[in-house]
C-alpha cells in the first residue's frame, strides 16, 4: 500500500515535469532557439541548452527567454489546474534557458526582467510574476500548441529522455498534419539503430 502510493506520487511529479519540460521545448521551437535534449530524470543532468552563450551575455532574446521560461510553469498548470507549479522548484533538466541551471527558472526569470527593466530592485513575488504580461503570452503559447505538448509529454514521460530531433519531428508532424506518432517511432528506431 504504501509502496504503491510512493510510486503513483513518483509517477505524477515525472508526468508533471514531462509536461513542463514540453512547454519549454515547443515555446523555445516557436522562436527558433535550439531546445537541446529533455529529459525528466533529476540530479542536475543537464544536456544542452537553448540560447547560445553570446545570445545569454548580449541579452538579445531575453524577452523570448522569459516567455520559455514561463511555458514550463504554463504547461505544468494546465496539466494539473488544481495545482499551482512551484515557481522556486530548480528545473534541472537541458529545456531550460541560460546556463545557470543551478537557479530556479523563477529566479532565472526574475533575473532576465530585472536585467531589462520589467521589475524594481524590490522582492517581487512569484504572484507578481505570474501576472506579467509576458507569463500571460507563455500561457497563450501552451493553449495554441497544447495537442503537441500532450504528445511530446506522453513520450517524455515513457522514454524520460528525448533528443532533440525527436521531440521538434513531432512538433514537425502536427505542422504538416503528418502521423506524429508513426513519425517519432521511426525517428527513435532510426536513431536507435544508428548508434
Ligand atoms: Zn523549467
Amino acid at each position: 500500500m504504501k509502496a504503491s502510493r510512493a510510486k503513483s506520487r513518483k509517477e505524477k511529479r515525472e508526468r508533471a515535469t514531462a509536461y513542463h519540460e514540453a512547454g519549454h521545448a515547443v515555446a523555445s521551437y516557436r522562436f527558433n532557439h535550439y531546445g537541446g535534449n529533455l529529459t525528466i530524470v533529476p540530479g542536475g543532468n543537464v544536456l544542452g541548452s537553448c540560447v547560445s552563450e553570446g545570445e545569454w551575455a548580449d541579452g538579445s532574446t531575453d524577452i523570448e527567454q522569459i516567455i520559455v521560461l514561463h511555458a514550463g510553469y504554463a504547461a505544468e498548470e494546465r496539466y494539473d489546474k488544481y495545482a499551482k507549479a512551484p515557481y522556486f522548484e530548480v528545473c534541472d533538466s537541458s529545456s531550460c534557458p541560460c546556463g545557470l541551471s543551478e537557479l530556479s527558472d523563477y529566479e532565472k526569470i526574475y533575473c532576465l526582467m530585472r536585467r531589462n527593466g520589467l521589475t524594481g530592485e524590490e522582492f517581487t513575488s512569484q504572484e507578481t510574476i505570474r501576472n506579467h504580461s509576458l507569463a500571460i503570452k507563455a500561457r497563450k503559447i501552451i493553449d495554441e500548441n497544447w495537442q503537441i505538448i500532450e504528445a511530446i509529454a506522453e513520450k517524455l514521460f515513457i522514454y524520460k529522455t528525448l533528443n532533440d530531433t525527436e521531440w521538434s519531428i513531432i512538433i514537425d508532424a502536427f505542422n504538416e498534419g503528418d502521423d506524429w506518432n508513426a513519425c517519432f517511432e521511426s525517428m527513435r528506431a532510426f536513431g536507435n539503430a544508428s548508434s
